[in-house]
């Protein structure tokens, strides 16, 4: 995801209109997500086995996550990632995806700013001062890292059991070809030569996803054609208003609804997490290519390296963090109250929209406002894997255009790998109903979301 130049221009001034409105507007409420109304249950099809395997992710519904990515509605703007990262009293600090306006969105963009809210903390503490880092993700251990090495003590609470955050490898048994990943791992060359060039080693396994096709009901069809969104986006971008990107597509002249046109909507979804209806078309999130490169080692080992001497206390929920002038006391979901002389927060956006901590004094209008208006944005993840294939797609990634599948976007390992493996993604509102649906009822998605794939039955002698 990358900044554009309407970014820095609206960017400017925002600061100071948000100080004026504190005094005479209502206190700032996160946008409710539109939730689709969940339909009937899909059947899986005829032709479309049982998986032999299966994992799946439910980050849209995880208390500790509460949505995969964070992205600009329309009406916001890149600026409002910066107010969430300004420091408050110069006691709390905040890092995390959704506060790095260059890289918003990826594990890039949280090491970013961990350094980041590291570095600011490193200006203003003394030798001997005790720091805290809400949040062992990607962000936290960034930010721990950078304070450490400058020879603070410091302690990271974590809530989940395991570190990592939206970085989450599975191992490999099952007899996956190569550990499951169910939060990011699809990391373009450029991201993993700019995470090394911070001395993060992401490690050697890679797997190329460079060829595509679409699918329709009666068969392979051309790719995904994605210019007809490029334009709208770039049209409206001449509106004297913000539209969501799906309004920015009808202006243009195009149907949203046209299959060939919401599976390229489903596919920016499925990348991104943006929802076409909310997300803004003066700051879009960015096409993917229709080549994505993963990465196929374990990711924790990512994060575990940087921890070294560092204390990490898991099952370590934050509940409170009460904050003035001399330093910030931490309530753990347990009732034990701890001190410190600053904290950097790194809980994802969807944590803070919930304000599932309570922060005491409440924080300042504008970083209210800041976590009122980002979006965030929801991506799950399903992977399945066959004792047989049961199609005849060569290509590595798929398209799923009409029908009423749920995941429209799946990467084939059968190819690269020789196993019979395939990995939905899906994004936006639908990515919240999956995370919402049981397992078998998902499990039923999944394989319905195939039916395209599914052999043609045999009718002779009917
Ligand atoms: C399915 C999926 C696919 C993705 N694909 C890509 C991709 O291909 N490329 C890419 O660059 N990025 C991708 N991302 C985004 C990327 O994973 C995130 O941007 C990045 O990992 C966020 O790191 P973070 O440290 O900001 O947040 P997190 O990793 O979420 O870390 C925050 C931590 O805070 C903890 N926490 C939450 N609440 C509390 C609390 N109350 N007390 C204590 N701890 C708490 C959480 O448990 C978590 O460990 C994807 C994400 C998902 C979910």
């Amino acid at each position: 995801m990358s900044i554009t130049r309407r970014t820095l221009l609206a960017g400017a001034g925002t600061g100071a209109v948000a100080v004026l409105l504190a005094a005479c507007t209502p206190e700032p409420v996160p946008t409710p997500t539109r939730t689709s109304t969940p339909g009937p249950k899909p059947s899986p099809p005829v032709g479309v086995p049982a998986p032999a395997a299966w994992a799946r992710s439910a980050w849209s519904t995880d208390p500790y996550s509460l949505g995969a990515v964070s992205y600009l509605p329309a009406g916001s703007d890149p600026q409002r990632r910066e107010t969430l990262a300004a420091p408050v009293m110069d006691r709390l600090f905040f890092a995390g995806e959704a506060t790095d306006a260059a890289h918003p969105g990826t594990v890039l963009g949280a090491v970013d700013s961990g350094r980041r809210a590291g570095q600011e903390v490193l200006t203003r503490a003394s030798d001997t001062e005790r720091v805290a880092v809400i949040g062992a993700g990607a962000a936290g251990v960034a930010a721990a890292r950078t304070v450490a090495d400058a020879g603070h003590t410091v302690t990271i609470f974590e809530a989940r059991e395991r570190t990592g955050g939206r970085l989450l490898t599975r191992g490999d048994d099952d007899g996956w070809p190569f550990p499951v990943q169910l939060g990011a791992w699809l990391l373009s060359d450029e991201d993993v030569d700019a995470l090394e060039a911070r001395l993060i080693t992401v490690g050697e396994g890679r797997i190329a996803f460079d060829s595509a096709t679409g699918w329709t009901a009666d068969g392979p069809t051309d790719t995904l054609d994605v210019e007809p969104v490029v334009r709208a986006v770039e049209q409206a971008g001449e509106l004297p208003t913000d539209v969501p990107v799906a309004e920015a597509v009808t202006l243009s002249g195009a149907d949203p609804t046209d299959p060939a046109l919401a599976a390229a909507l489903a596919w920016m979804s499925a990348t991104t997490g943006a929802d076409p209806e909310r997300a803004s078309s003066w700051y879009a999130p960015d096409m993917a290519p229709d080549a994505l490169t993963g990465v196929t080692g374990d990711l924790s080992a990512f994060i575990d390296d940087s921890l070294t001497g560092i204390a990490v206390t898991l099952a370590s929920p934050v509940v409170r963090a009460a904050y003035d002038e001399r330093g910030v006391s931490l309530r753990m979901g347990t009732g034990e109250s701890l001190s410190f002389d600053r904290v950097i927060v790194t809980v994802p956006l969807g944590v803070l929209q919930q304000q599932a901590i309570e922060f005491a004094p409440a924080l300042p209008f504008a970083h209210r406002g800041a976590i009122a208006d980002l979006a965030a944005g929801y991506i799950e993840t399903v992977w399945m894997r066959f004792d047989e294939p049961f199609w005849d797609a060569e290509q590595t990634i798929w398209h799923v255009i009409g029908g009423d599948g749920m995941i429209r976007t799946w990467l084939n390992l059968l190819p690269v790998t020789g196993e019979p493996v395939l990995i939905g993604l899906v994004g936006g509102a639908p990515a919240q109903e999956f995370a919402g649906l049981s397992d078998q009822d998902a499990k039923d998605a999944a394989r319905a979301s195939l039916a395209f794939f599914a052999p043609v039955p045999d009718v002779q002698g009917q």
